[in-house]
């Protein structure tokens, strides 16, 4: 089964994937386990897609824009869907992906003005019938995000990441394009409200996981 986590900047995404794949692997009240819990990230998650992806945030797509971006995430995906996402959903594995298409339409599509028609139909080529069983919306203020982003990079000494300087107007339109996805799919998505603290939000998202979810 493939769960995918999506949000904005300092939502919680990767302490949650890592909190989640625990309790799969640990095999608790109503999921039989022990299974294989595959976790990765997008952009990324392949050799080849992580040069991609490397590429991209050092900016070789700036001069042709987001769609350029879109067009060279989709060759990224494309890699980390042959390599590795369909392997290991072919032998059982659980798959949860930080970042997946959703994060395409959110951030070229609605925050970079890409045509929705364009990467819809880069999606239907690309993922194919390996959509997402689940995913899961981590869903905050972005003021908050921000907040949370900023201090971790403060504590990975490190600067900010590509999109955390850009005005609050840009991560309301992700938030609103995130939300506005859920409500389109209603079948595969949920929200999870992520402003709790970290065990309230693995709570909600266990809760989600094991509703949601055949077993
Ligand atoms: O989620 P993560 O922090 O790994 O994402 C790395 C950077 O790539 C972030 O700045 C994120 O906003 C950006 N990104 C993007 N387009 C995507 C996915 C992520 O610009 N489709």
């Amino acid at each position: 089964c493939f769960i995918t986590f999506e949000g904005g900047e300092g939502a919680g995404k990767s302490t949650q994937i890592a909190r989640l794949a625990a309790w799969l692997r640990a095999g608790t009240e109503g999921v039989p386990a022990p299974r294989e819990v595959v976790t990765t990230r997008e952009p990324g998650g392949s050799p080849r897609a992580e040069r991609i992806r490397a590429a991209v945030l050092a900016g070789v797509a700036k001069p042709y824009g987001p769609f350029a971006e879109a067009l060279l995430f989709a060759a990224a995906r494309l890699d980390h869907l042959a390599t590795l996402i369909r392997p290991s959903l072919a032998r059982g594995a659980v798959v949860l992906c930080d970042r997946f298409s959703d994060s395409t339409r959110a951030y070229q599509g609605a925050a970079g003005g890409v045509e929705p028609g364009t990467l819809a139909a880069l999606e239907r080529v690309v993922v194919g019938p390996t959509r997402p069983d689940l995913t899961l919306i981590l869903d905050l203020p972005p003021e908050i995000g921000l907040a949370r982003a900023r201090q971790r990079d403060r504590a990975a000494a490190r600067g900010p990441d590509r999109f955390e300087a850009e005005a609050l107007g840009f991560h309301e339109r992700l938030r609103a394009a995130y939300r506005a996805i859920a409500e389109a799919e209603p079948a595969r998505c949920a929200v999870i409200d992520a402003q709790g603290a970290p065990e309230a939000v693995a709570q909600a998202i266990r809760a989600a996981v094991a509703a949601r979810l055949p077993h």
